[in-house]
């Protein structure tokens, strides 16, 4: 074990060397040598000394700027080290405190320890001890320095991931405001549509139905006419007037039905019907047109398919009439085949499929998806052999969904198509 050395004898092999900071310190003391001494020691070990003969004297030091390490001796005249300590922790609390106290002054070290004293020496002390004391002080202001460091680097951090959130924050707010514009902007947008689709269908169909009128008188009086005495030539004039007149009928016909249903304003009448009289009303009507082409019609409406239905059967003649009439349209040789089936039936309804089938022309199948859209023709050109608007398959898909329906095509271009429709209808007389 060394032995304990005074601070009167002070060797300079007891020295050791504290290099890793330039640490400014302040000794106070009144014992002249001991002080004295100390200082030419610290200083050779790389420290900055300043020293104080008494407790005012050190308190001027401080005042004037912070010191790391402070070594004061406790019991002095006048003001103490404890007064020294007080000044320490109001002013410069960072600063450390070494105290020296009396050999065996247990009390005033604890005092100065509660007081806040990182540590103390008492004499007569071993430099060692003052060096040790000073390189634990030092590690615990690097560590203090390092963890401030740390913490402000970290608040920086902080504030810069703050600041960038917010930044964030203000742009989505930003994109949140723009985004609300444009939907209310496409609402609006939206609603003038709505209103201007709606005007247009109203429109639509008050000209429709005022053409229905003097149209009427077209047919009507080309039929008279039909009835006088006329030349052949006159009466071919007049059969024209008639066939042209009946033709744009239907097309009108075709445009107050669109607009009705876009307009939600189709009516649907439930009625008290034969199924089967119908159907083969409609053939009849179409067999003259078929047979002018060679062609036959034949049908088939299976037994189980009940003849006494309820719904609408001026609607449901509209849909064959289309079907049955395209078929015959674009048919050219073959026959054209209508088949009537029961295909769900309870005691209160009945769904029946009808299917249409030709040999003529055929559909492509990229053009058999758009069929049932409004103006769909596959040959759109004006050189096309058929006349049509293109909405009559748009009309029947709208008419057999009010039916509860659906409707439908496959084609084989060149060797004909199949049309098909299920509608629904009641077996019992609407509710009152
Ligand atoms: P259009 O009044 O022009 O006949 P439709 O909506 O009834 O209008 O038919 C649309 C188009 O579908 C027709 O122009 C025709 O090209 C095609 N099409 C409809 N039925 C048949 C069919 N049975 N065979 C061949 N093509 C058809």
């Amino acid at each position: 074990m060394r032995e304990k050395t005074s601070c009167y004898h002070l060797s300079p092999n007891h020295i050791r060397g504290i290099k890793s900071m330039m640490a400014k310190l302040l000794l106070i003391d009144d014992e002249k040598r001991l002080r004295e001494n100390l200082r030419v020691l610290l200083e050779s070990e790389g420290y900055s000394v300043d020293t104080a003969s008494n407790g005012a004297e050190g308190i001027q030091y401080l005042e004037q700027g912070p010191y790391d390490i402070v070594i004061t001796d406790v019991m002095m005249n006048d003001v103490n080290g404890f007064q020294v300590m007080d000044h320490i922790s109001t002013h410069t609390p960072d600063t450390l405190v070494i105290v020296i106290t009396g050999f065996a002054s247990t009390d005033s070290v604890i005092e100065a320890l509660r007081q806040g004293a990182y540590d103390y020496i008492a004499k007569p002390f071993d430099i060692d001890i003052i060096l040790i004391s000073l390189e634990r002080a030092l590690e615990k202001i690097k560590l203090r320095n390092q963890v401030k460091q740390y913490t402000e680097d970290l608040e920086v951090r902080v504030a810069e991931r703050t600041a960038s959130l917010q930044q964030l924050n203000a742009q989505l707010h930003d994109e949140i405001a723009e985004r609300r514009r444009t939907e209310e902007a496409l609402r609006e947008a939206k609603e003038i549509a709505e209103i201007a689709n709606q005007l247009k269908g109203e429109f639509l169909a008050t000209v429709s139905h005022e053409l229905r009128t003097p149209m009427n008188g077209v047919i009507g009086m080309s039929g008279l006419l039909l009835d006088t005495p006329l030349s052949e030539e006159q009466a071919e004039y007049a059969r024209t007037i008639r066939q042209c007149s009946e033709s744009l009928m239907g097309i009108i016909s075709d445009i107050l039905d669109l607009s009705s249903i876009e307009t939600g304003k189709l009516e649907f009448d439930v009625l008290d019907f034969d199924l089967h009289s119908t159907v083969e009303d409609v053939i009849q009507l179409l067999m003259p047109q078929a047979q002018r082409k060679g062609l036959d019609i034949a049908a088939t409406i299976q037994a189980d398919v009940p003849r006494r239905v309820f719904g609408d059967p001026g609607r449901l003649r509209q849909v064959l009439t289309n079907l049955i009439g395209n078929a015959v349209k674009f048919t050219d040789r073959g026959e054209v085949g209508v088949t009537v089936k029961r295909v769900e039936a309870a005691s209160t309804e009945v769904v029946a499929h009808f299917i249409i089938t030709d040999t003529g022309i055929g559909i492509p199948r990229d053009a058999q998806s758009k069929l049932f859209q409004m103006f769909s023709q596959v040959d759109g050109s004006p050189s096309r052999k058929h006349g049509g608007t293109g909405l009559g398959l748009a009309i029947s898909k709208k008419l057999t969904e009010m039916m509860g329906g659906e409707i439908g095509v496959e084609s084989v271009p060149g060797q004909g198509s199949t049309f098909w429709f299920t509608a629904r209808f009641s077996k019992l007389p609407p509710m009152a």
